[in-house]
C-alpha cells in the first residue's frame, strides 16, 4: 500500500518523526520533491539528526530509500549527509536515485544568493540553497536529468548553450564572476562517479512493487502552505508540497496513494517572511519557542529561529483539505503543557467579516485571528500511550481541533521519539 505523510501548514510539522515512525513498518520511502532547502529532525536510538534530502527510512536496513523524479537533488550535499550518518554509526542505507531525477547545478545555488542581495531587504527569505532557480531551469527545459551525465558529446554542447544566457545575467545584472563550460563539465564528471552506482528506472521498480503489496512511504517536505499554488505565494517554495504531487514525483498511478497522512503541529511556526495569522510576539513567542520541538524551534537547515503562532484552525483545515487527508497525525503536543490556558484561532477576520475559509494572499495579510481560549492541562504527557490517559483537558484540546479542522485525528505524537506516539485508530 502507498502512504503519503505531507505537512497542513509552513513545515517543520514533525513529519521526519512520524516518516521514520511509520518506516519501521515500511518497505521503501521515497522524496518526491523539494530539495536541501528544508530539514527533517529524527531522533532515535543513533541520535539525533538533521536529514536535507536524504529520506527518513535511512536508519533501518529494511528499508530502501528512493529520490524520485521530482526531487532537486544536490549530488555533494547528498552525498556528504550519506558520510554523515554512518560517521555516527550508521549502517549504509539502500539508495536509489530516479535516473530522471535533476541535478541542482552549482550556479543555482549562486543565482538565488545573487537574487537574495539584489532584491535586499524585499527577499522572499530563501534558504540559498538553489531551489528556486533549480526549478525555474527544469521548467524552462534547460535543466539537466541526471541520465544526460552520460552522453558527454551532447552534455557539453549542452552547457555551452546554457551557461551562455547564465553569462548574460551574471555579467549585466548581477556583475559575478562568469561560468566556464570546461570547468562546469568537470565538475558533472565528478557528480556522474557519485551517482551512478544508484541510479534506477524508479517508476518501473515502483510499479513492480506495488504489484508485489509492498509498504512504500511518500514523505513530503514543507507543507501546504509552502506549496507553489495553494500556498501563500509568493512567499512559497517551488515545488508542490501536495500528496497529489507523490504519484508524479515519484511515477506511480495517483489512484495508488491509498493514505495521506498530515501532519499538524499542536501550535504553528514558520519560517521566512508571508502572511502568519496567529503569530506571536515577545516572551510568549519566545517561550514557546524555546520550549518548541525538541530543543527548540529553530531551522533544522538554517539555524534561524521560527516564527511563533497559536494552533490556525483555518490554515489546519486548509491544509489538511488540499493534502486529501485521511488521518492527521497531530504532534509536539506535550510541548503545550506548561500553559494555563490555550488560545486557539478558530477564524479570520477580514475587512469586518468573520470567515473560516483561507483566502488568496492579498486578503490573507489583512486577516486578523479571531481566538477561542482553551484550558490547559498543566502536567508533563510524554511517556502516555493511550488516549484515555491523556488528561480531560488535554482530550478536549484534541476534539476541539478535531472538529475544528474537519479531519479525523487518529495519532498524537507527545515526545520526539519513535515510540512517543498514541493510536486513537489503527492505520
Ligand atoms: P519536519 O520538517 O516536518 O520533519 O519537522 P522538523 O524536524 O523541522 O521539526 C519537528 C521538531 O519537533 C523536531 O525537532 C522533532 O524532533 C520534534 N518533534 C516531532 N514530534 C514531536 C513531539 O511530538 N514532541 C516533541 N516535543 N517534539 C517533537
Amino acid at each position: 500500500m502507498v502512504k503519503a505523510v505531507v505537512g497542513a501548514n509552513w513545515g517543520d510539522e514533525g513529519k521526519g518523526k512520524i516518516t521514520d515512525m511509520l518506516a519501521q513498518k515500511a518497505d521503501i520511502v521515497i522524496r518526491f520533491q523539494g530539495g536541501a532547502n528544508a530539514g527533517h529532525t529524527i531522533v532515535n536510538h543513533y541520535g539525533k539528526f538533521a536529514l536535507h534530502t536524504l529520506p527518513s527510512g535511512v536508519f533501518y536496513d529494511h528499508v530502501t530509500n528512493i529520490i524520485g523524479n521530482g526531487v532537486a537533488l544536490n549530488i555533494p550535499v547528498f552525498f556528504k549527509e550519506i558520510r554523515d550518518i554512518m560517521d555516527r554509526g550508521v549502517p549504509a542505507p539502500k539508495i536509489l536515485i530516479s535516473d530522471r531525477v535533476q541535478i541542482v547545478m552549482p550556479y543555482h545555488i549562486l543565482f538565488d544568493q545573487y537574487e537574495e542581495e539584489r532584491l535586499a531587504g524585499k527577499a522572499y527569505g530563501s534558504t540559498k540553497s538553489g531551489i528556486a532557480p533549480f526549478y525555474s531551469d527544469k521548467y524552462a527545459k534547460i535543466g539537466f536529468q541526471v541520465n544526460e551525465l552520460f552522453d558527454e558529446k551532447a552534455l557539453k554542447e549542452k552547457l555551452v548553450r546554457v551557461l551562455e544566457v547564465k553569462n548574460v545575467t551574471l555579467e549585466h545584472l548581477y556583475h559575478k564572476p562568469l561560468l566556464d563550460p570546461d570547468a562546469m563539465f568537470d565538475t558533472l564528471m565528478e557528480y556522474r562517479e557519485m551517482v551512478s552506482p544508484y541510479l534506477c528506472d524508479v517508476s518501473s521498480y515502483l510499479y513492480q512493487a506495488i504489484r508485489d503489496g509492498k509498504e512504500i512511504l511518500l514523505e513530503g517536505q514543507l507543507g501546504t502552505l509552502k506549496d507553489t499554488d495553494h500556498g501563500i505565494y509568493p512567499m512559497v517554495t517551488s515545488s508542490c508540497t501536495l500528496a497529489a504531487f507523490g504519484a508524479i514525483g515519484a511515477g506511480i498511478p495517483p489512484y495508488e496513494i491509498k493514505k495521506v497522512i498530515t501532519v499538524c503541529k499542536a501550535y504553528s511556526s514558520a519560517v521566512g517572511a508571508g502572511a502568519f495569522v496567529s503569530e506571536i510576539f515577545g516572551d510568549e513567542a519566545d517561550e514557546l519557542r524555546r520550549r518548541g520541538g525538541d530543543g527548540g524551534e529553530y531551522g533544522a537547515t538554517t539555524g534561524r529561529p521560527r516564527r511563533m503562532g497559536w494552533f490556525d484552525c483555518v490554515a489546519s483545515h486548509y491544509g489538511c483539505r488540499l493534502q486529501g487527508t485521511t488521518d492527521v497525525a497531530f504532534t509536539v503536543l506535550d510541548v503545550l503543557g506548561y500553559l494555563d490556558e490555550i488560545p486557539v484561532c478558530t477564524a479570520y477576520e477580514i475587512d469586518g467579516e468573520v470567515t473560516t475559509d483561507f483566502p488568496t494572499t492579498g486578503r490573507l495579510e489583512k486577516a486578523k485571528p479571531v481566538i477561542t481560549v482553551l484550558p490547559g492541562w498543566k502536567t508533563d504527557i510524554r511517556g502516555i500511550r493511550k488516549y484515555e490517559d491523556l488528561p480531560e483537558n488535554c482530550r478536549r484540546y484534541i476534539e476541539f481541533v478535531e472538529e475544528k479542522i474537519g479531519f479525523p485525528i487518529t495519532m498524537v505524537s507527545n515526545g520526539p521519539g519513535r515510540d512517543d506516539i498514541i493510536y486513537r485508530r489503527a492505520l
